[in-house]
C-alpha cells in the first residue's frame, strides 16, 4: 500500500476557509436580521493608506458587502449602507455631540460633553451611531429615537444611501 499526499499550498487553505468564514457569515446574518446596517467604507482611499492597505485588501470588504447585498435581497431582508460621510466613530451615540477629531489609536470613546458621561469602547460606541439608522420598530426601546443622530443634521445625508 502506498502513502499519497496531497500538497495544498498554505495559502490555499487559508482561502478556502475565509471564503467559507464570509459565506456562512452573510447567509447567517441575512436569514436571522430583519435589517442590517454596515458602513460604506472608503475602501478604495483606504488602501493608499500603506498602513491600512493589507488588513483592508484582506478583510474581504467587498466580497462581504457584495454576498450581503445579495442575500439580504434573497432572504427578504434589509441591508441599510450608512454614507461613506457618517461619523460613526466621532459621535457620542448618548447625547449626539460630535468631536472633531478622533485618531485610530484612541480606542476609547470619552465624550467631550460636560452634561454627558459616555465612556465605552470606540467601535462599541459606533456601532449604536450605525444602529441608529435602523428603522425604530427593530430597535431595543432605549434606542427607538435616534435624537443624536438627528440633531447632529446629519440623517438625511445617511438615509439617503439605504439599498
Ligand atoms: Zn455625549
Amino acid at each position: 500500500m502506498s502513502l499519497r499526499v496531497l500538497k495544498v499550498p498554505l495559502r490555499s487553505v487559508y482561502d478556502m476557509i475565509y471564503s467559507y468564514f464570509i459565506h456562512k457569515l452573510t447567509t447567517t446574518l441575512a436569514k436571522n436580521h430583519s435589517q442590517i446596517v454596515i458602513e460604506d467604507l472608503n475602501v478604495s482611499g483606504l488602501i493608499k493608506n500603506g498602513k491600512l492597505s493589507k488588513a483592508i485588501a484582506d478583510s474581504g470588504f467587498y466580497e462581504f458587502r457584495r454576498q450581503l447585498t445579495y442575500k439580504t435581497q434573497l432572504y427578504g431582508s434589509k441591508l441599510i449602507i450608512a454614507d461613506r460621510f457618517f461619523p460613526s466613530s466621532k459621535l457620542c451615540p448618548k447625547c449626539g455631540q460630535k468631536k472633531d477629531k478622533l485618531p485610530l489609536s484612541e480606542r476609547v470613546y470619552r465624550c467631550e460633553n460636560n452634561n454627558c458621561d459616555w465612556i465605552a469602547d470606540r467601535d462599541y460606541s459606533a456601532s449604536l451611531n450605525l444602529l441608529g439608522l435602523a428603522e425604530p420598530d427593530v430597535m431595543p426601546v432605549e434606542m427607538k429615537t435616534p435624537k443624536s443622530i438627528n440633531e447632529a443634521g446629519t440623517n438625511k445625508q445617511i438615509m439617503s444611501n439605504i439599498v
